[in-house]
Parts: structure tokens; C-alpha cells; sequence
């Protein structure tokens, strides 16, 4: 039967570990999870895997133990912490989040959907899971996992993103008053694991009673609507070497990708061909091999452009960072930095 006790009794025994979860058995013997940890942990799963985030998780916490500690960094000190998570308007919003809580609720976070949605970088989904995981609200957690698993128990056949709402209609009529954050955790984790591309369905807690099992269409949901194709960008990105080994690296705008991130200094990134928009006055060489990558909405196809420079060479933007450390750097300018590096240890290497 599909109902909520059935899968509590699984999850009872099949709950995943994660650094941020209190187990089963500790939460319903009263022990609560420590809010800024959820919504640590919920922030950074916006668009990213729980194998991804759980490195980031421990070493945030480890150097901000608390949202006080977490609301005096310095916003680069977050941003090169956040390094290789992507999506980093969700570090801005963090740190300001943080700030707020801090300054001015005392470092206690909102314990409801409504008051949680008016801080910075807590959208619905997030809000649901704060409330729900934290605080223990009859709110309901939405994400793909909980999407697929409605979909297949009611057999729903129309395509997403079209059926979002039906999906959620059918989420909150399950959702239990009791043990609301086990629940929503254990729906999660069952869309992560026993119900995910390749269901096992022989294992699973709402078998009986999950249409799409019986019907044999299980695999083929939920329908997902054809995507059109990413639209494709170029530009160049430039690599400066000094004699002593320093880089010239920017900051890039707030606003934007990769808004307030230490980056290698680039071109505008655009569809026609791009315009040269170097950092400093010197002689330059284009490297045959392109970096590329994927953004969400688009395909990027990076020229880079090399130069070694004296050491009083003056940029025309940017600065010289001395020991830079590549994976502090946002993954496409990790790429960028890796091709940049070699081709001028190549250089040195024939001169
Ligand atoms: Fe998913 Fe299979 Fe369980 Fe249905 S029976 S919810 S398809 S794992």
C-alpha cells in the first residue's frame, strides 16, 4: 500500500547517511538537526548531487561551525570555499542569507515555508525541505526524486514539465502530519535509490499499490517533454604569465555567471565571433585546442590566448595572484588554467 507508514518503516532501516541528517532512530527519540546545517546542506543541493556536496558540506562547517561565523567571512574567502560547486549566485545569496539570520533574527533561522521564502536564496523547494527537515512542518519537498515517484505510483503519463502541478497535488495528499522530516527525507531517498532510472521495484516499500509497477511502465516514467537544443557561445579567455610566476586573474562582475568569482581575465561570451578585449598591452598567442564547456543554457568554446610578461608589467585590469590554487577556481577556468599552465611551461621549456 502507498502510504506514508510504510515507507517510514523502510526508511526506518534504509535512511541514508549524510553529515547533515539526524538518523531515524535519534530523531524520534526527540533529537532535533541543527537548522543552519539543513540549510547548508539544502542550498548546496540546489542542482547538485549529495556525492558532490558532501566535502563541501564538512568543510564549510568545519571552518563556519555556525551562521555567526559563516556572517563575518569575507565573501572571497566563501566564494573560493564554493570553488567547483557551480552555480555561484547561490554562494552570494548564502553569505547575505547568512547576514540576515545573523544581524537580525539572532542567528535563528525561520521555522516556516512562508517567513523561509523571504530570505535570499530559499526559493520554494528549499523552504519546504528547511521546514519540514529543521522544524518538522507538515511541508511538502518537490524535487526530481519525489517528481519520478509520483509519476510512477499514479502512473502519470502526461510529459514534464506539464504535470508539475499534478505532481505536487499528489505529493501534499501523502504528505504525513507525524514525523514530517523523516518523511520528506524518506521520499527523497527513495526516488535516489530504489525508484531512480532503473527502478527495483522488488525491494520497494509502495510495490503493492504503485500503478505503474503493475501497468509494467514503470521505466518509462515520468515522460519528460523534448528539450530545445543549448544555443552555443565563443570567446576568448587570456593567460598572463609575470616572471615570477604569477597569474593575472579578475574578478568578474557581481552580476552574472560566475558573478564575484576570481577568474582568468575573458572576452564578452557571446554567439557571433568574439572581440579581443585583452587584460594588458602584450604579445599574445592563440592556443589551438578550445576549452569547452557546458553551462546550463548554453555550450561555451573558449580560444585561449597566452603571453609571458616581465615582471613590472602593468594590467590593464586584474591583478597578479602569486600561488594560485586551480581548485579554488570555478571548473571552466580550472580547464582554462590547466591549458594555460602547460602551454607556458612548454614555452620555457624550448627557450
Ligand atoms: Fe518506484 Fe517501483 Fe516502487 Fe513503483 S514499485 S515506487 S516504480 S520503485
Amino acid at each position: 500500500m502507498v502510504n506514508a507508514d510504510n515507507l517510514l518503516k523502510w526508511y526506518d532501516a534504509q535512511a541514508r547517511e549524510m553529515p547533515w541528517r539526524v538518523p531515524p532512530a535519534q530523531a524520534k527519540a526527540g533529537k532535533r538537526p541543527d537548522p543552519y546545517h539543513i540549510w547548508l546542506s539544502e542550498v548546496m543541493l540546489q542542482q547538485t548531487t549529495v556525492a558532490a556536496v558532501h566535502k563541501y558540506f564538512l568543510a564549510f562547517t568545519t571552518r563556519w561551525p555556525d551562521v555567526h561565523a559563516l556572517a563575518r567571512a569575507k565573501d572571497s574567502a566563501v566564494m573560493g570555499e564554493w570553488a567547483g560547486l557551480g552555480y555561484y549566485a547561490r554562494a552570494r545569496n548564502l553569505l547575505k542569507c547568512a547576514r540576515i539570520v545573523s544581524k537580525n533574527m539572532d542567528g535563528r533561522f525561520p521555522d516556516t515555508e512562508d517567513a523561509l521564502r523571504t530570505l535570499p536564496g530559499i526559493g520554494p523547494y528549499t523552504a519546504a525541505a528547511i521546514a519540514a527537515i529543521a522544524f518538522q512542518r507538515q511541508a511538502t519537498v518537490v524535487d526530481a526524486n519525489v517528481e519520478r515517484v509520483m509519476a510512477r505510483i499514479h502512473a502519470i503519463c502526461d510529459p514534464l514539465p506539464d504535470c508539475k502541478q499534478t505532481l505536487r497535488d499528489l505529493a501534499e495528499a501523502l504528505t504525513p502530519r507525524h514525523r514530517a522530516g523523516d518523511y520528506a527525507q524518506a521520499v527523497m531517498d527513495l526516488g535516489a535509490t530504489l525508484c531512480g532510472k532503473k527502478p527495483a521495484c522488488d525491494a520497494c516499500p509502495w510495490q503493492h499499490g504503485c500503478v505503474a509497477f503493475s501497468n509494467g511502465t514503470a521505466a518509462e516514467l515520468p515522460k519528460k517533454r523534448a528539450k530545445p537544443a543549448k544555443p552555443h557561445r565563443q570567446g576568448i579567455a587570456y593567460f598572463a604569465c609575470r616572471a615570477d610566476g604569477a597569474i593575472l586573474l579578475e574578478t568578474r562582475p557581481q552580476k552574472g555567471l560566475l558573478g564575484g568569482m576570481l577568474c582568468l581575465p575573458c572576452s564578452a561570451w557571446q554567439a557571433e565571433a568574439p572581440i579581443e578585449n585583452p587584460p594588458l598591452k602584450a604579445t599574445w598567442q592563440a592556443l589551438n585546442t578550445p576549452v569547452n564547456h557546458v553551462f546550463t543554457h548554453f555550450h561555451l568554446a573558449l580560444t585561449v590566448h597566452v603571453t609571458n610578461v616581465a615582471q613590472n608589467a602593468k594590467p590593464l585590469r586584474g591583478e597578479f595572484v602569486t600561488r594560485v590554487d586551480p581548485d579554488a577556481l570555478p571548473s571552466v577556468m580550472r580547464k582554462i588554467y590547466q591549458l594555460g599552465i602547460s602551454a607556458i611551461h612548454d614555452s620555457k621549456g624550448r627557450n
